[in-house]
Order: C-alpha cells, then structure tokens, then sequence
C-alpha cells in the first residue's frame, strides 16, 4: 500500500468549468474572477475578496496597502512556512518573531506582548494546522498598541474560536490556493477584508497599480489608463478562479471528513508512549488543515524516514522558520532564542489527512505509526 501525503479533490464540476472559461477569450482576471470573489467573501461573511495569485501576494499586499515598510516591525510566529516572514521582508519591514503556545503551537500572546517596540505597526498571526489563534487577546493587545493584524489564515478558512471566524478581527485575512490546501487551484491566494476602500487599493495593488484592469478596457471603449502607485503582478486569473468556484461549497464537508479522520487518529494514538499530539481546544472549530503528531527530537528524522519506508507520504510542519541561514545572517536569529517553536519543530510530523483517504489506509497509517514509534524508542 501506498499512501499519499495528499491528493486533490479536483473532479468532473471544476474540469467543466475551466473548459467554459477556455472556450471564451477571456482567460486572464475577468468574470469568473468575479463570481469567485463574491461566494468566497459571502462564504466567510466578509465585505470583500480580492483574488491573487497567491498568499504570500496577500500577505505582501495586505501589508503594503496598510501602509508598512521600511523602518518597520512586524510580529510574527516562527512555526509557520517561511513565506509569513518573507511576505514582511518583501515590505522593507523587519518581521520579529515571538515564541508559541507549548500546547497548540500557535502564536503566544505574552511573548508578542513582549516583543513590541515602537517600531512595531502590526502583528501576523497564522492559524496553525487550523486551530484559530487567541484572536480576542490578541486583538486587545493590537487596539492597545495601536497594531494592525494581518491573518495568516492558509491553513484554516474554517475556522471559529470564541464566535470569531478567521478574519473578523484582522485588517485582512490571507488565504492560499496552493496545491496542498483544503481548497486549490494548484497555486492562487486571496485576500478579504470588510473595508472597501482597502479592498479597492489591494486590487490596484495586484495589477501593476493601474487604475483599469483590462476587462474594463476590454469590456468598455478603451479609455487611457494611469498608474498611481507602485504595483505588482499578482492578480488571479480566470483559469484559477474556475477552479475554485466549484469547491466553495465542498469546504465545510471536506472539513468534517478530515475531522473524522483527526479524531480516529487522536483516538488511536492516545496513550502510546512517545507520542503527543497538539491539544485541541474546546469551543473551537477546527479547520483540521494538517495532523501533526510530536515525538521525542532524537527519533523524529528516523521515525520520518522509516514511514517514507513504509510508503507512507509524510511532512514537517515546520521547523522553526527563524533558524533558517536567512534569519541568522540577517538578523542574528540564534538557538535558544524562542525554546518553544524549536522544541516542537525538532518534534514535529506531519500525517496524510484529506477527504477520500480511505479507511483502509488510515488504519494502514495508525498501525505503521505505532509500530515505528515504538521501534525507535
Ligand atoms: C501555504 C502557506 C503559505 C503560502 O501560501 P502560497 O499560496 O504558497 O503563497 C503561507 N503561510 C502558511 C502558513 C502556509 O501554509
């Protein structure tokens, strides 16, 4: 048996959708984009969508709109995808890292209460594995502080804690399309937020700062464009966002079918000595975007490599980003500097969960699972 570490859940709908949207002339940012935008945003009950080409373009523009540059401090998790602290790099802003909870791996909010300077504008939280961060604390330090928050929210469009939903009390939320997310176009992202004149600015933003993209010019006589500020490319194109309309209404779905995945694995592996998993939070609606499971540093890469053995697609999510060669020579950034994200980062693993895994290859997972960890300890 082989087990995938993910597969996609592209079918028949979202394969008749892009054939429509090739059989027009229109493939680039248009009418699909459109209507993707309009069910996303009422999907997760925010004003506006903003189509892009990635998260890592929503985080960058979402920063850049609100108004962060050079000179800059932006808090960050270092138990994210390095592209959380790149996006703030991409600025001329400095991204700061501050430890996480021990527990849950998401963003501790003493420690960004302790890294805020005064150069500090804003504060990047990433919703780990899909399990909210402590977003009414954080959003009282932020109003306290006068910051922006920016969401980091790629693994997790489902998510509630505390009757907040990923993006309520964020300037913006970021969300990835990329090929391993819960819904995909192979690489895309958006951007939400309920102000409108930030989600007009971000639209400019992603096209070069021109003040008409070229449906208008298209659609309308053509009419001279201005640029009005320093733009970039990252608009989403027709082909993408095809893609993507069809599976809006599978999100809710897939995620009860990985939580029933989750709580089998939870349930398997409760107990078995060398294994800890991250705590699920009561009233929190998990998105269930990964399983990670913690084992001791000194078996984890032997534990890795023997479930590769075993045909059994595996991930580390993540090691603690702010070690990368990057980090050290830029800003210093040492062992010891945030125990905690390193400690679960030399712990860390991740196991297959997606929608169509069949019962067969879960129990495949649990019984190799059980058997390798009990072998390396
Ligand atoms: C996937 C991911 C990103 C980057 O998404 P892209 O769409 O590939 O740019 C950023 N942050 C986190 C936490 C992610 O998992």
């Amino acid at each position: 048996m082989k087990v995938e570490f993910f597969r996609h859940q592209l079918g028949e709908a979202n394969l008749n959708r892009l054939a429509s949207v090739m059989r027009t002339i229109f493939l680039t940012t248009g009418k699909e984009v459109d209507l993707f935008e309009k069910e996303f945003a009422q999907y997760l009950g925010q004003g506006h969508a903003v189509g892009l080409t990635s998260a890592t373009a929503a985080l960058h523009l979402s920063l850049l709109a609100l108004g962060i540059g050079p000179g800059d401090e932006v808090i960050t998790t270092p138990m994210t995808f390095v592209a959380t602290a790149l996006a703030i790099m991409h600025t001329g802003a400095r991204p700061v890292f501050a430890d996480v909870e021990p527990d849950t791996g998401n963003l501790d909010i003493n420690q960004v209460a302790a890294a805020i300077t005064p150069r500090t504008k804003a504060v990047m939280p990433v919703h780990l594995y899909g399990q909210m961060v402590d977003m009414r604390r954080l959003d009282q330090l932020a109003k306290t502080h006068g910051l922006i928050i920016v969401e980091d929210a790629a693994h997790c469009l489902e998510g509630e804690r505390d009757e907040i939903r990923v993006g309520d009390l964020g300037q913006t939320a970021c969300f990835s399309f990329y090929a391993t997310k819960s819904i995909t176009c192979g690489e895309g992202g958006a951007v939400t937020t309920n102000d409108p004149s930030l989600a007009e600015l971000l639209r400019q933003y992603r096209l070069h700062g021109m003040s008409t993209g070229a449906v208008d010019r298209y659609t309308n006589l053509y009419r001279h464009y201005d640029v009005e500020v320093e733009g970039w490319k990252y608009n989403m194109s027709n082909l993408q966002a095809a893609l993507l309309i069809d599976q809006i209404k599978e999100i809710e779905p897939r995620r009860q079918e990985r939580e029933r995945i989750a709580i089998y694995y939870r349930d398997s592996f409760s107990g078995l000595a060398g294994l800890e998993m991250p705590a699920l939070l009561p009233g929190v609606k998990q998105g269930h975007h990964l399983f990670t499971i913690w084992v001791h540093p000194k078996h984890r890469d032997k534990i890795l490599w023997d479930l590769q053995k075993e045909a059994i697609g595996v991930a580390v999510n993540y090691r603690a980003c702010h070690l990368f060669t990057l980090f050290r020579e830029r800003y210093g950034c040492r062992e010891g500097d945030l125990p905690v994200a390193e400690a679960i980062g030399s712990r860390t693993l991740s196991l297959p969960i997606y929608p169509g895994l069949q019962v067969a290859e879960v129990e495949y997972v649990v019984d190799t699972v059980r058997r390798v960890v009990k072998n390396a300890g």
